[in-house]
């Protein structure tokens, strides 16, 4: 099933449509569809998610049924009530941040997930703007968790049953306020508004020959920035879920920040950094893709400041 929201409405998206480049395909309102069985409302879809995927795997296209345009797609989750993020999660972003900090050799995986929150203000839909309000803000592609099902201190072969389907996400980050102090402030850093776009669909696990190895990346005014594979997840899927779950219980709709490969902005030599003008295109296949304008948000210093990097 792949599920979405148009108009502040749940849809239906077309089955086939495995590619939303050039928003091709459609979508049926998922209340006038089901006769009113499942409601419109986003935030009460995990209230019936069950007998949903089930009613979903049975739907027939018909021509009936209005049909509507996929280019108004908003955030799928857009109110979870925990929205957990994932720090040094993938080998090669952890080398890249260890050889910038002047690490010589091996750098040593962390033994437990590195956790954070997204504060949920900062989430945002699939086409939204992402409003800088400083200089130093990057990018992270990532693979996007959505629980399905009540999950508390869930074993690692039980966790795929609890999630109830995958999307695209931006992680984006604004670096001082996320490194500077006498701890890092992961939270803040990543939290204001603009820096969660999530979708353009909520995809269920059996739609992947593979969940586990999802190819991920994305692009910065066309030119590719990031590439990874979530099989290279140094804590995979199952393996963040037993872990959350075993101190945090996991709530249907509550929402996970996977982490992300190498080529970061940060880490490049010279750092490269979100611009006003700029298109951050972001992508996850099987899923879809984001397509995010960069704008100058409140505060943003002007063009001629040149002490306006913080
Ligand atoms: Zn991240």
């Amino acid at each position: 099933m792949r599920l979405g929201v148009i108009a502040n409405r749940l849809v239906l998206v077309d089955k086939d449509q495995k590619d939303h480049k050039n928003n091709k395909g459609t979508a049926v309102d998922l209340e006038q569809a089901s006769k009113g069985r499942f409601p419109a409302d986003p935030e009460r879809v995990f209230d019936s998610w069950d007998a949903l995927v089930e009613w979903a795997a049975s739907y027939t296209w018909d021509d009936e049924q209005e049909r509507l345009p996929l280019d108004g797609l908003q955030n799928p989750v857009p109110a979870p009530r925990q929205v957990y993020g994932i720090g040094a999660n993938y080998r090669d972003h952890l080398e890249e941040a260890g050889r910038a900090q002047g690490h010589q050799g091996d750098i040593p995986a962390p033994g437990t997930p590195l956790i954070f929150t997204k504060f949920r203000t900062s989430l945002t839909g699939p086409y939204d703007a992402v409003p800088l309000p400083t200089r130093n803000v990057d990018w992270e592609v990532e693979l996007v968790v959505v629980i399905g099902r009540h999950a508390e201190r869930v074993a690692e072969k039980d966790a795929w049953s609890h999630v109830a389907g995958l999307t695209v996400g931006q992680d984006i980050s604004e670096r001082v306020i996320q490194l500077e102090g006498i701890a890092p402030q992961f939270s803040m850093g990543k939290s204001f508004p603009g820096f969660g776009p999530m979708g353009p669909v909520l995809v269920t696990p059996d739609e992947f020959e593979d969940p586990d190895d999802l190819e991920i990346g994305c692009s910065l005014g066309g030119q590719v920035m990031q590439t990874g594979r979530t099989g290279d997840l140094l804590f995979s899927v199952p393996q963040l879920i037993a872990y959350i779950s075993g101190v945090t219980p996991l709530l249907p709709g509550d929402v996970i920040f996977t982490g992300t490969p190498a080529g970061v902005g940060l880490f490049r030599e010279p750092p490269v950094f979100l611009q006003p003008g700029d298109t951050l295109v972001t992508w996850v296949t099987g899923i879809g893709e984001l397509s995010n304008p960069v704008t100058a948000g409140p505060g943003y210093p002007a063009a001629d400041d040149q002490d306006g990097d913080k």
